[in-house]
């Protein structure tokens, strides 16, 4: 089971009009969704008009990124296996987490609901299950995610970097001569120098990928 919640004050048509406010001046409006107070100062060369649903839907309109707290990392794994740009770093303290989720527009996902409810998270999924499977499920449903082949194995599953290829012959060196010899397609993460191939590994996650019921597309 799992309790979906969004900040975005998608549905509230309330603030969906632009409105006009003065240069400097503060402006307060409290979202229905979440009753919070948000405070927006407009800064000399903005536009003079501020429609804040409109506003806050626009920072999100990109594909959603994520930043997964200290207990999803099998979640945040998994994002990766599908090419989903996912942060997860063990340990990471909460206000980190929140200030990356601000500066980076990185959707929090969490199973503690004392973080969402903490004044400056804007951006988060609250997830209600133990179990990665149907953690993944409801993430793929609630941003509306799909998964394809050519974005799989795409990211370094330890630290989110967009992996490369590389010549064959540049790993030689790197990896297990019956590696090297039964595989033609080799892939180096630059943040940590992992080399990626396709081998049963591969194979094994894609299985459980699919036994979780994810659709994976052409
Ligand atoms: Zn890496």
């Amino acid at each position: 089971m799992v309790v979906q919640k969004d900040r975005r004050p998608v549905a509230d048509t309330t603030f969906n009009q632009p409105r006009r406010f003065p240069e400097g001046d503060k402006i307060r409006f409290t979202s229905l969704h979440n009753k919070r107070m948000f405070l927006w100062r407009k800064r000399p060369g903005q536009p003079d008009q501020i429609a804040s649903g409109q506003a806050m839907a626009d920072e999100t309109e990109q594909e959603p990124r994520f930043i997964c707290d200290d207990h999803l990392g099998k979640l945040a794994r998994y994002l990766r296996v599908g090419g989903f740009d996912t942060l997860f770093d063990k340990g990471i303290d909460n206000s980190r987490l929140i200030q990356i989720s601000l500066d980076e527009k990185r959707h929090i996902l969490t199973r503690d609901r004392r973080l969402i409810e903490r004044r400056l998270v804007r951006y988060y999924f609250l997830v209600n299950d133990d179990r990665w499977q149907n953690q993944i499920k409801a993430v793929i449903e609630h941003f509306g995610l799909s998964f394809s082949l050519s974005r799989l194995f795409t990211r370094c599953l330890e630290d989110n970097t967009l992996i490369e290829k590389v010549d064959k012959k540049d790993v030689e060196r790197l990896v297990f001569p019956y590696t090297y010899e039964h595989h033609s397609e080799f892939y180096r993460c630059p943040a940590c120098g992992r080399i990626y191939w396709s081998g049963s590994h591969i194979e094994v996650m894609l299985d459980r990928l699919k036994d979780a019921g994810i659709d994976i597309r052409e």
